[in-house]
């Protein structure tokens, strides 16, 4: 067995028994396998093994393997940091964008979202460690930020995403995730169609889980270590 579909199978496993801890359902948590920096061929590999959701950082790299992957059925999430002149392409080839922080961001891609594809599906990203150099608009702009984002007409909003402090701390750790899931809750009240609660890394996933995510992101786990990190998108 390749060590990707090795690491597949050991992540699942984790999802698993964190799953059963917290007394959930191992189907209420969604996978994402995050795959910036690695290749097509790998990616292939992932997806040979039953892997559908995949997630990228950098647009350029991103639309590179997009073309090279046309013949799979991929769920393409774009989770990085995104400036105004790449949102025409990020509507154009994603069907998730989880890095949504501000409104002008949301309003190109509803926009400049191709009439014949569904609705792009957005998480709101939450700075919930309250990091001043972070993305993710602050916990108390959330609720009005939401409603004006679920107004826009080529957009579905599905929950939120959250990527904490990195930290040690494993109280730390848990205290961010469980103020990210009283979050999430609070707003789902308004907006009950909202389903996704995108957090936990390859260091947290079992604490996410345990504390209500629905869709982990995990990258390390599953490729390995990146042994290169681009700055550029
Ligand atoms: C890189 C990245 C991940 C995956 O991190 P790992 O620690 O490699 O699992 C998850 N979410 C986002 C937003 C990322 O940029």
């Amino acid at each position: 067995m390749s060590s990707i579909a090795e690491n597949f199978k050991n992540v699942g496993q984790q999802i698993n028994q964190a799953a059963q801890l917290a007394h959930r359902l191992p189907e209420e948590v969604t996978l994402l396998a995050v795959s910036k920096t690695r290749t097509a061929d790998e990616l292939r590999i992932l997806y040979q093994e039953g892997q559908r959701h995949f997630g990228e950082n950098y647009l350029q790299e991103s639309l590179d393997k997009i073309a090279a992957l046309t013949d799979l059925e991929i769920n393409w999430h774009f989770i990085g940091p995104i400036q105004s002149n790449k949102t025409r392409a990020i509507a154009e080839h994603f069907d998730w964008v989880q890095s949504v922080d501000r409104f002008k961001i949301a309003k190109r891609l509803s926009e400049q979202r191709p009439p014949a594809l569904p609705p792009l599906n957005i998480c709101l990203q939450i700075n919930i460690s309250l990091e001043t150099s972070k993305s993710g608009c602050l916990p108390n702009e959330a609720e009005a930020l939401l409603n004006q984002i679920a107004a826009l007409p080529h957009i579905t909003v599905r929950g939120l995403m959250a990527i904490p402090e990195a930290t040690d701390d494993v109280i730390k750790q848990r205290t961010s995730l469980a103020q990210m899931h009283a979050l999430f809750s609070t707003l789902q009240k308004q907006h009950p169609k909202m389903d996704t609660l995108s957090m936990g890394m390859s260091s947290d996933m079992q604490i996410a889980i345990q504390e209500g995510a629905t869709m982990v992101r995990i990258g390390t786990a599953l490729f390995g270590p990146r042994f290169y990190a681009k700055t550029l998108a």
